[in-house]
């Protein structure tokens, strides 16, 4: 445990982006693969038959996984090399690589899941705007091919000027700590603003 209290693993924490000698492909290969998250796994944490991130995350605690939410089929969570501040990503329980693999279900939640991120984000950041989407299939840039999921990339005007910069600068812990902390006692209120 570090001197804040902070229990995860800080040592997987502070594993810098392979390269950060920038260029493009840095950039781009930063952006869309964005959880290199076999890294983070805990000790001991079960893991099943495959070694999948995403379905590892939802076995640590909130503050450990980065996760701002929970429901029932659906988790949201913060990116770990965010595309830009606030990058959080809406993701089934259930390891399954399509959006047509989601039941009606899923789909109804994942997409409630999109609009609270999303009114969340405007509620403590002022977003200007978002990116939402999900890549489906390495060839399309998913990161993590086999389980789906949805970013949600807030935007504010101007910052395609300085977007690569961030996308090559590693975040530091604490700041997504305290964005994961904000972001998680403002999503109750905003998931139920909905408005008629
Ligand atoms: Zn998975």
């Amino acid at each position: 445990m570090s001197e804040d209290g902070w229990v995860g693993d800080e040592t997987t924490y502070r594993v810098a982006v392979p390269s950060d000698d920038g260029g493009p492909a840095t950039v781009f290969e930063h952006l869309w693969t964005p959880y290199r998250m076999a890294y983070i796994r805990g000790e001991g944490k079960p893991t099943g038959a495959h070694d999948c991130p995403f379905c590892v995350i939802p076995t640590m605690s909130d503050e450990q996984g980065l996760i701002v939410a929970r429901g029932t089929t659906v988790f949201a969570v913060l990116n770990l090399y965010p595309y830009n501040a606030g990058h959080l990503m809406l993701v089934p329980y259930r390891h399954v690589p399509d959006y047509t693999d989601l039941t009606p279900a899923e789909v109804a939640e994942l997409g409630a899941f999109t609009q609270a991120a999303m009114r969340t984000v405007r509620a403590v950041s002022g977003a200007h705007g978002f990116n939402i989407g999900m890549n489906q299939g390495s060839v399309a840039g998913a990161g993590i091919a086999d389980h789906l999921h949805q970013h949600a990339v807030p935007r504010w005007g101007g910052d395609t000027n300085f977007m690569p910069v961030i996308g090559l600068t590693r975040v530091l812990p604490q700041v997504l700590r305290e964005t994961r902390k904000l972001l998680a006692e403002a999503w109750p209120e905003a998931a139920d603003d909905r408005e008629a």
